[in-house]
């Protein structure tokens, strides 16, 4: 191993599935002086988030935006259309399953959890089946998280509502997109989801402390069944605000507004469905890497089949501790930081030293993916953790477009 010279000084690279890495544009777009917050730029700027958050969601519906983490989203859509003693069923393919489930817990909901493990998606015809035997409709809600990050598996949401309409079940659908909104396909609209959930920092690539509900309008008649909802968390007056700081039940959260405000307009400059393939095309060139080292080692991704796996982050098996000494490497050595891994084993075990995770999310380029991918193969090299070889040559097929 090389000692004593570290090659950490430099733009470091922060590799992680949330936060993001932030554009210049939102960057500098944050660097300025408080706002007036009564009238002017902001207020105008404000007007034309909705439409444009809502472009991203692709919905033709309502969208409350939060000052709040994606814990606070998670709690706001329960908030909004279930009471105490109502009933919920999670299919769960990780650990966010488990984080939304529990919250709904905290609100006195009856929730149902359905485990389909750490490596598979959603089985749907389950899922039906378990909906089929709910004939007195006792179930008032189905969650459902698109990316789980801990695991990196992407479930089916279209399929989720197709299972739902199978068997005529009126519940209804709410997704986590926090970790797939801006990064993977998804299609509030056309694939009847009633309520999504997302936050600010992954795919939309503003700092941490903002999060949006979109919600249709069978779930606005849910909220309208309910006897109370805390004043706060209420999504009516944010989405139908008649004065300006409705938006935000009190002051604005300026700053983030004009982070995002230049978000959005970079990624309606790209394009969504150029970020889709974007994302999906650096995705390949890294399972292209991964699966060159997995030929001659330990190192494996914890989904099996692509067709499951997120395109924003990558969930990764490596001997423990090995995984711990390859994340502790390269941010001491080259300044690159990757995921820790979550949910795959409790954190004071040592099982825990054997994940990491890649966040390939949001403002990333195929730079960025090489630089990334050539980090790993450095620390695998300096910590003599055998793998395979040819992964950056794999990467850089895919990025070249050449058949692999
Ligand atoms: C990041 C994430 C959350 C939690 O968001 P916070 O902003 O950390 O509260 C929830 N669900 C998914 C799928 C996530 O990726």
């Amino acid at each position: 191993m090389r000692d004593s010279v570290k090659l950490s000084s430099g733009r470091s690279y922060l590799a992680i599935p949330g936060p993001s890495v932030m554009p210049d544009q939102v960057l500098q777009a944050m660097h300025r002086a408080s706002p007036n917050i009564y009238a002017g730029e902001l207020v105008e700027m404000t007007d034309t988030l909705p439409a444009d958050l809502r472009r991203v969601a692709r919905t033709q519906h309502h969208v409350a935006i939060y000052i709040a983490n994606g814990h606070g989203a998670w709690e706001a859509a329960l908030s909004n259309t279930l009471q105490e003693g109502d009933k919920v069923l999670v299919p769960a393919s990780g650990r966010f399953a488990y984080g939304w489930s529990e919250m709904a817990e905290a609100l006195g909901i009856n929730v149902e959890v359905m485990d389909f493990g750490l490596q598979a998606p959603f089985d749907l015809a389950r899922v039906a089946e378990r909906l089929a035997a709910d004939k007195a409709y006792e179930i008032k809600a189905v969650l459902g998280v698109h990316t789980d990050t801990s695991t990196s598996i992407r479930n089916d949401i279209n399929g989720l509502r197709a299972a739902m309409d199978e068997v005529g079940h009126p519940a209804l659908l709410m997704a986590d997109c926090i970790a797939s909104l801006g990064c993977d396909r998804f299609e509030m609209d056309a694939w009847g989801v009633d309520v999504m959930v997302t936050g600010c920092q992954k795919g939309l690539m503003v700092p941490a402390g903002m999060s949006f509900v979109f919600f249709n309008d069978k779930a606005a008649e849910a909220r309208a069944r309910l006897p109370r909802i805390s004043r706060y968390w209420d999504w009516v007056p944010r989405a139908n605000p008649e004065y300006f700081y409705q938006f935000f039940g009190g002051t604005a959260p300026t700053h983030h507004l004009y982070g995002l405000r230049a978000a959005l307009d970079l990624i309606h400059a790209e394009g969504i469905e150029q970020i889709w393939t974007r994302h999906e095309t650096l995705a390949r060139a890294i399972w292209a890497a991964c699966d060159r080292w997995s030929e001659g080692g330990a190192l494996a991704m914890n989904v099996a089949d692509p067709a499951l796996r997120s395109h924003a982050v990558t969930a990764l098996r490596l001997p423990s501790p090995r995984a711990t000494d390859l994340r502790v490497w390269l941010e001491e050595n080259l300044g690159l930081t990757l995921g820790i891994g979550l949910g795959m084993a409790p954190p004071d075990s040592a099982e825990w030293h054997g994940f990491f995770r890649l966040g390939h999310m949001g403002h990333v380029n195929g730079h960025m993916i090489m630089g990334l991918l050539g980090g790993i193969e450095t620390g695998l090299r300096a910590l003599d953790i055998p793998h395979g070889a040819g992964a950056l040559e794999s990467a850089a097929k895919v990025l070249a477009g050449a058949p692999s």
